[in-house]
């Protein structure tokens, strides 16, 4: 399978005999969500998966995913207050001036950047306000569009205010500094609106450890950042179509093409991309999915994405592993078809620091294609070259080797790319035998293999791709 999947854990799969049944069932990567955040518990499920990983002799990432600035409602009764439609409804940012039609709004400056005729979403977009004026201190009135029944700390999106909100909460900052000390492979940043929050994350880890540096995807779910999307893409590591959120704040069939987008414009930038949310909806009270969701899943492995992510399905679902096994069955069909490789990205030569490694890689892809070649072999210092190789879409299986645990298991998320352990890295010659010698050896080639092999020469120090070789494995 050439398409990764990322489960996220929660309690209906969080043990280690679960979590071993996910990885066999097809997990590449496993999603902690910070929104829900525990960490005694999260810091088990960690020290399981490194331990599952040392035992199969795989590399299964973690994703940490921040909450990042996310506006709730305050208390309300148990029962919920029920909005009727044309009735007025008032917010407040002080809690000692809650009362029955007196909503608690978790965002101080809310009366300040908010203006007359904006829109507030609750719950997911479930019940949709007007905003008919605001005291510019604490209290906004709105009027009920479409009402329903409200209950305590639902989700408010903002769709068209400008927010004042910073990027990372205080419950963020604090959550980055438990992933920095947990070896995360990678973190999701929540609410992107413009590169400098990317920016502000990349400076807040580099300020507590500047050598350890974990890789920042841009979770795009806001009309801003998908206005944004091209410094976005440039300035984070890798990125999220999280179209829970991004259906709420923009109209929901702009979604798909949205998708379609952001997908092309990753994989010209070699920036891997995920597609997350209501995949397999329907799996989480359900054996099987629906029709719809088995066409969105195909859909998303044509488009050409990275890797899909399943939410609900796999943390609280009652098919976690199944969900898992009926959606690799899906994009092993889908792999079949022809038209989701070779996407040809033509190296840029003017002022392009990486034209001798994307002039090699380019080549060594299009000679796996015509020669058909059973793989390519990539040696990875950085992941660079091996992020380039996957963004081509190559038939060939990429074996990404590498010295550093950390590496490849970063390396496991991406498009195609089948990550190996080596450390044994000496003149050219040599470690290029020696590499086919240990794929020989774990059963993934064999006698007549046609291998194209693209690494830096000397292999043994760091540096770009600058070789590109094709030959059998004897
Ligand atoms: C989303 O909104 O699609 C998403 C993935 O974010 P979260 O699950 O954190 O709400």
């Amino acid at each position: 399978m050439k398409t990764k999947i990322v489960a996220t854990v929660g309690p209906a799969c969080s043990s280690a005999a679960m979590l071993k049944k996910m990885i066999f069932a097809g997990v590449d990567v496993f999603r902690l969500n910070f929104s829900h955040a525990n960490y005694d518990e999260f810091e088990r499920i960690i020290k399981d998966i490194h331990d599952l990983n040392k035992k199969l002799e795989t590399h299964v990432a973690i994703l940490a995913d921040l909450q990042g600035p996310k506006i709730r409602i305050g208390e309300l009764a148990p029962e919920g207050v029920f909005l009727k439609d044309g009735q007025t409804i008032r917010f407040t940012t002080d809690k000692s001036q809650v009362a029955e039609d007196k909503i608690f709004i978790s965002y101080q400056n809310f009366p300040k950047d908010v203006k007359a005729g904006e829109t507030i979403l609750l719950d997911d977009g479930k019940m949709i306000l007007r905003i008919s004026r605001t005291d510019g201190k604490t209290e906004v009135a709105a009027k009920v569009i479409n009402g329903g029944l409200l209950t305590s700390r639902k989700g408010v999106n903002l769709p068209n205010t400008r927010l004042s909100l910073p990027s990372l909460s205080e419950k963020d900052k604090e959550d980055v500094r438990f992933i920095m000390d947990h070896n995360f492979d990678w973190v999701a940043l929540s609410f992107v609106r413009v590169t400098s929050d990317i920016e502000g994350l990349i400076s807040m880890m580099n300020s507590y450890s500047p050598d350890h540096r974990i890789p920042v995807i841009a979770k795009i779910e806001k009309p801003e950042a998908v206005k944004n999307i091209d410094s976005i893409i440039q300035a984070a590591h890798g990125v999220m179509v999280a179209r829970g959120d991004l259906g709420v704040e923009i109209p929901l069939q702009n979604v798909p093409m949205i998708q379609k987008m952001i997908v092309k414009k990753c994989l010209a930038h070699a920036k891997p991309v995920i597609i997350a949310t209501q995949m397999m909806e329907g799996m989480l009270t359900n054996p099987r999915p629906t029709r719809a969701e088995v066409n969105d899943v195909a859909n998303s492995v044509m488009d050409g994405a990275d890797a899909l992510m399943l939410s609900g399905e796999t943390s609280v679902g009652k098919y976690p592993a199944e969900t898992v096994e009926t959606m690799q069955k899906i994009i092993s069909e889908v792999e079949q078809y022809d038209g989701i490789y070779h996407k040809n990205h033509v190296p840029v030569i003017k002022n392009n620091l990486h034209f001798i490694s994307d002039s090699i890689i380019y080549s060594g892809c299009n000679v796996a294609r015509e020669a058909k070649a059973k793989a390519i072999v990539s040696v990875a210092s950085s992941g660079y070259s091996t992020a380039k190789i996957s963004s081509h879409r190559p038939k060939a299986t990429i074996f990404g080797f590498a010295n550093n645990n950390a590496i490849l298991r970063r390396l496991n998320l991406l498009w195609g790319v089948k990550p190996v352990f080596f450390d044994r890295y000496f003149h050219t010659d040599q470690t290029i035998n020696d590499l086919i010698a240990e794929l020989r050896q774990k059963g993934l080639v064999q006698s007549g293999d046609l291998l194209v092999h693209i690494s830096n020469m000397p292999i043994n120090q760091p540096g770009k791709s600058n070789m590109l070789k094709l030959g059998y494995v004897e």
